[in-house]
């Protein structure tokens, strides 16, 4: 019982079922103009012609299905029992479910495809399982002065409150209101061209930030104190910036999903050290550079002995975070001391954290770097964030997947601990299915990680 073909098997069902849907249309159209004397030919013929449009562009998936096949005769052996095994288990835990969903009303409802939108699908299922941004938007949204029907922040809002709506009877939803404003605010996101989850991360958290930030008319008296970085302390430096940040932004996303990356330039010319920061609303590890250092340092063996990539643990991406680079040639900086561009050190660092921690875990644009990365369910960070205002650890409770071999097309679904009944989810555009911890078997399509501070 491999994941990847039930993902790929749903995601034929959600094809299968769009291909009827058409078919019927189509039909019921055809006799409507009087087009067609028998309907059982023209069932047959449309038939055969959007399976083989289906299958020409699911090119990508084929090949998929053909690796999976690869995959499954290698486990086979000691497949069966494990596969008994976990039969039973989710025979077990559906009737878990079942007495769930008669307490606590556990909402599980699907997105449909509306024209290559899984990547979209898939990052409105992970935003929506966030539960204090969903509560923010279902209980306290609607009586903000920032409430506005023309907005984003709007359409986001119409999404989560069809998600959450437990009078639908788990019907999928189509977010096409929501996909036509994205469309219109960013050119990236029009038409029915295949797109990324980051960017739409990205773009979503930047825009409903701007939207429902209630200090966004402060006036801002001197903010140069940054250029002027003479000798200033870091401490000095810290107070500056987080004043100036706070004075100017507050909104649930700055509460939930900011932190602070604190930067060093070491001159070395003349050692100083000059301090910055600035905020982040994700972390992005490029997989690539961090198995290649771990390599430069001696510290993977295998790498280049085998065709498989070596193997990433998720707290070897944030230790790589406190290796300094060398910034020469045409990276040097600017240094107030020596007055001049000089050559220097400069890393960037967790200075704290947000309570909603996003990770990118990025394979490369255009092919994908293809390593597996052991992602704990429990991320303990007290090591790694400079700012300790508590125990630091984070709860992993969505994950998007990409399924293809470039950044570009392929297909994304969600994992996704429902924020009602607390139990994981694959979220597969309308499909919803009950399934295991991603943290278990995940390791190689996990492309974006959502965790949460456990307070
Ligand atoms: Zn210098």
């Amino acid at each position: 019982m491999s994941t990847l073909k039930n993902v790929l098997c749903n995601y034929f069902c959600s094809k299968v079922e769009s291909m009827r849907n058409s078919i019927i249309n189509n039909i019921d159209k055809n006799l409507k103009d009087g087009k067609s004397s028998s309907k059982k030919d023209n069932i047959k013929d449309y038939y055969s012609l959007v399976v083989k449009e289906e299958l020409s562009d699911n090119f990508i998936l084929n090949d998929y299905m053909e690796k999976v096949h690869d995959i499954d005769e290698e486990e086979n052996d000691n497949e069966d029992e494990k596969e008994d095994i976990l039969e039973e288990m989710q025979e077990d835990r559906k009737g878990d479910i079942q007495e769930d969903k008669m307490e606590k009303e556990s909402i599980l409802r699907g997105l449909n495809n509306i024209g290559a939108t899984c990547y979209m699908n898939a990052t409105l299922q992970c935003l929506s399982n966030s539960e204090d941004l969903t509560n923010y938007f279902l209980k306290k949204y609607p009586n903000e002065p920032n409430f506005d029907k023309n907005k984003i922040s709007y359409e986001y809002y119409k999404v989560v409150q069809n998600l959450w709506d437990k009078n639908n009877n788990n019907k999928p939803y189509s977010p096409n209101d929501f996909k036509e404003k994205i469309s219109e605010e960013n050119p990236l996101f029009a038409g029915i061209a295949a797109n990324d989850s980051k960017d739409l991360i990205i773009f979503l958290l930047e825009r409903l930030h701007k939207e429902l930030n209630a200090n966004k008319n402060v006036n801002i008296i001197n903010n140069n104190i940054n250029n002027q970085a003479l000798q200033l302390d870091k401490n000095i430096m810290l107070n500056i910036f987080i004043n100036e940040f706070k004075e100017q932004n507050n909104s649930i996303i700055s509460d939930l999903f900011y932190g602070v990356l604190g930067i060093t330039n070491k001159c070395t010319k003349c050692n100083h050290t000059k301090y910055n920061f600035q905020v982040y609303n994700y972390v992005e590890f490029y997989l690539e550079k961090i198995n290649q250092y771990y390599f430069s340092i001696g510290k993977r063996n295998n790498f280049m002995f085998n065709n498989k990539n070596p193997d990433i643990d998720l707290y070897e991406c944030f230790n790589y975070l406190n290796v300094f680079e060398l910034m020469n040639g045409e990276n040097q900086i600017f240094c107030n001391i020596c007055n001049s561009l000089c050559d220097s050190y400069y890393n960037s660092y967790l200075f704290s954290s947000p309570n909603y921690l996003i990770i990118n875990l990025n394979r490369g644009r255009g092919a994908v770097y293809e390593c597996k990365v052991n992602f704990p369910e429990i991320l303990d960070l007290y090591n790694f964030i400079e700012y300790k205002s508590s125990r630091l650890q984070f709860e992993l409770y969505a994950v998007i997947c990409h399924i293809g071999e470039s950044s570009m097309e392929g297909h994304f679904v969600a994992y996704c601990k429902n924020r009602l009944d607390k139990k994981w989810y694959l979220y597969n555009d309308a499909f919803v299915n009950l399934c295991e911890n991603p943290c278990e078997y995940q390791k190689g399509m996990a492309y974006i990680l959502f965790y949460k501070i456990i307070q």
